[in-house]
């Protein structure tokens, strides 16, 4: 079979999979699982792919091979864990347990279970590993542990892709740009310790409140007066915690937040400069400064050819394609994409709200739209081959 007609076979018998991958939507949506905890959803969907016994992979992770048994296979990655967002998008499958498919990671296993279901009706010229991968969203990441184990590299994956819903493109539009698409992402955390007393006595204290502020707002020249102009990077404080009292001045204050460089060199210059304007900052009102960082993923960076080849299979899917989006977001699929050639997809799904959003919920013909993104991620990939 050429590759045209293997593309016709597998969009049909894809959209003949997309009404149950719907409904496996909701199921999932209602049923979201924190990271690392997965084991609800790892089993739904090796069942629906008639694979209730399929290898765990990286604790609750699951590999589930397709086509030829053996040999070379293009391996596609969907996410099992959901964020501890409250939902609040009101519709009647919503989650009420505080959990969250904030992140559209129940669109990105409805979608794999979908494509894979299909991929079995077609014959094959690669095996189509389908990666249910965990701890995406919280430390340990998944990604790094399934690209270690034994159980995937045993698969012999020579490509891997991947495809997130993106609330910064409009709906019909893909991105799959060649090079540096996500950012390389640290978190920091900053303690500053003073001297604990009575508001009403600041100077018998050594108050960290006022300290921590203006660490806070040095901070933010990191970026506009140390950084290349041309180099996206970014610093964002997300926490911070120090007294109970109104009437107490805190022995210390801590603040935590998130680090990110679209270019890997600039990381030790941004984690210098933390650490110099926190360790000055606190010198200069007698606080003692603490700086811990804890490196994240890598930037992820698409194959040029893998990219390249997908564009005009993205194009037939009838979808417009963004060669040149790339953003500050951060995701573990970068792992993979260090030990083999891979591509991560983004698929639109337009505003107003972001991902991570309590009332971020694309409409179902997104599934659709991430298997077709998937489906030309694994058509690119045998063209590469
Ligand atoms: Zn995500």
């Amino acid at each position: 079979m050429n590759r045209a007609s293997l593309s016709a076979a597998l969009h049909a018998a894809l959209a003949r999979e997309l009404p149950d991958a719907v409904s496996l939507r909701h199921d999932l949506h209602s049923h979201p699982e924190l990271s690392g905890s997965e084991h609800r959803t790892s089993a739904l969907v090796s069942t629906a792919l008639g694979a209730a016994d399929a290898p765990a992979i990286a604790g609750t992770g699951r590999i589930v091979r397709i086509g030829p048994p053996s040999g070379p296979c293009v391996a596609i990655r969907a996410e099992l864990d959901a964020l501890p967002v409250a939902e609040q998008t009101g519709v009647p499958w919503a989650s009420p347990t505080g959990a969250m498919h904030a992140c559209g990671h129940d669109v990105h296993m409805a979608a794999l279970v979908a494509v894979a279901r299909a991929a079995r009706q077609v014959e094959l010229p690669a095996g189509l590993l389908a990666v249910f991968q965990p701890r995406e969203e919280a430390n340990p990441l998944g990604a790094p542990d399934v690209v270690a184990s034994a159980g995937f590299t045993a698969q012999q994956p020579y490509a891997v892709i991947g495809a997130h819903l993106q609330h910064q493109l409009p709906p019909g539009t893909v991105a799959a740009a060649a090079g540096t698409v996500n950012a390389a992402a640290d978190e920091f955390e900053i303690k500053v310790d003073g001297t604990g007393g009575h508001a009403g006595y600041p100077h018998l204290a050594v108050d960290p409140v006022p300290v921590l502020c203006q660490v806070v707002v040095g901070l933010q020249q990191i970026v506009s007066r140390q950084t290349d102009p041309t180099h996206a990077a970014v610093v964002s404080v997300g926490t911070l915690e120090a007294g109970r009292a109104a009437n107490i001045i805190p022995g210390s204050a801590t603040a935590r937040g998130s680090l990110r460089a679209l270019d890997e060199a600039d990381r030790p210059a941004l984690h210098q400069a933390i650490r110099e304007i926190v360790g000055h900052t606190c010198e200069a009102h007698r606080c003692r400064g603490t700086v811990t960082i804890e490196e994240g993923e890598p930037a992820l960076v698409n194959d040029e050819k893998l990219a390249a080849a997908s564009w005009p299979w993205l194009g037939e899917a009838g979808f417009a394609v963004n060669t040149a989006f790339r953003s500050c977001g951060a995701d573990d699929f970068a792992y993979y994409a260090r030990a083999a050639p891979s591509l991560m997809i983004f698929v639109g799904v337009g505003g107003p709200v972001t991902l991570h959003h309590p009332r971020f919920l694309p409409g179902d013909a997104a599934v659709g739209q991430v298997a077709s993104a998937m489906l030309a991620g694994y058509l690119a990939a045998l063209d590469r081959s």
